[in-house]
Order: C-alpha cells, then structure tokens, then sequence
C-alpha cells in the first residue's frame, strides 16, 4: 500500500467513524415529551387548578415543536373506575368514558401522537407506557403536564426506576400552589437526577441537534 493510498484509507476510516458516533449519540438521546393529567376536569372541572392555566402554552409550543423534529409525544391521563384509590382521596375526577377524562382542547392530542390511561398517579403503572418507550427507542423522558409533586413525581420515580433520563421543563408543571410546585421540583432535581429546565431550552436542543446532522 503506497502512503497516497494508507492516507485515503485512514480519511475514510475517519469520516465513517465520526458518522457512526454521530448516529449512537443520537440514538443515544432520543426523548419523548410525556404530557400528564393536562385533562378537562384537572384544569376546569372537579380538580380545577387554576395556575394550569400557566402552562398551557408551553405545552403547546414544547408539543408543536415536537412534532416536527420526529419526537414522540405520549399524552397519559387519567381515566378512573369507581374502586380505584385515588377516588376516596380526592372524590370522582377523570372517571373513564367522561368528558372530563378528555385532554383540554387547547393542546388536543394529534393522529401523531400516542394516547395512554392511567389509573394511579404513576404514567408507568400498568399503562404499557414503558414497553412503548422501549419501542421507540427513548431514554431521556420529558415530563410535562400536573402535578409537579403528585403524578409528576410518580412517573418520575417510575421511569428513575426503569433508567430513564428525565428532564423537566419548569415551564410545563404545575401544582396547586406555589410552594407545592417549588417543592415538588426540588425533590425531582435531588432525589431522581431529573434536569430542571424550560420548553425554550429543549427546543434550542432540538434544533441544535438537527443542525448537526
Ligand atoms: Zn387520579
């Protein structure tokens, strides 16, 4: 092999090297956006939450966006049968079947999009949500949607216990109150590594990520 040739052979080694790393580092990363309980009786009926009002156009934004960078967006929520726990706690909300079951309109699930139920605070709680993870290929889960330190921290915990990465866009939760929130977004950062961030730092990623490839 003349040196001409050795030197074709190790660019092309190279370059073929730096595409196969591209490509695990963003298989790597691939994330999906989960939207948590963002339904009618959460934000307007029996369990209204008026500071939900707050994230709705986050979420809005953060799911459009979505959509149009390839990455998944699973809306789980709840959809009760009258002997689930939860019910003697807060009093019928989300009963299965009801309009209050239903997500908001405003960020109305899309034919893209993937629609799980819940019956417990948990998205990963008998909803087939991991095996859907699985399929796609997530690692890093994104979790928006109420509340901060109730179904958020649960499904946190689940996927914390699954090896997820969890990344929370600060902008996109909310709880009943200030301190509730605040709160509930600490023990997140502290107890499941999740990253604390905004929907204009995850898009800025995605956008960046495109750029590179
Ligand atoms: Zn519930």
């Amino acid at each position: 092999m003349t040196s001409h040739r050795l030197n074709d052979f190790l660019i092309f080694f190279s370059i073929m090297f730096i595409i196969m790393i591209i490509h695990l580092r963003n298989r790597n990363m691939a994330e999906a956006v989960l939207v948590i309980d963002m339904l009618k009786d959460f934000v307007y009926g029996s369990l209204k939450c008026e500071r939900a009002q707050r994230i709705i156009p986050s979420i809005k934004k953060l799911l459009n966006e979505a959509r149009n960078k390839g990455v998944p967006v699973i809306y789980v929520g709840d959809a009760h049968l009258p002997k689930d726990p939860e019910i003697s706690l807060w009093g019928p909300h989300a009963m299965k079947g009801t309009e209050g079951a239903k997500t908001i309109d405003e960020i109305a699930p899309t034919e893209k999009d993937f629609v799980l139920e819940k019956r417990t605070y948990s998205a990963f709680h008998e909803t087939g949500l991991d095996l859907l993870l699985r399929q796609l290929n997530v690692k890093t889960v994104i979790i928006t949607g109420l509340h901060t330190n109730i179904c958020d921290r649960h499904t946190a915990a689940d996927a914390y216990f699954r090896g997820y990465k969890i990344k929370i866009p600060e902008d996109c939760v909310d709880s009943f109150s200030e301190k509730d929130h605040i709160e509930g977004l600490e023990y997140l950062r502290r107890i499941y590594g999740a990253e604390i961030t905004n929907s204009e730092n995850i898009i800025k990623s995605w956008r960046e990520k495109e750029a590179r490839t």
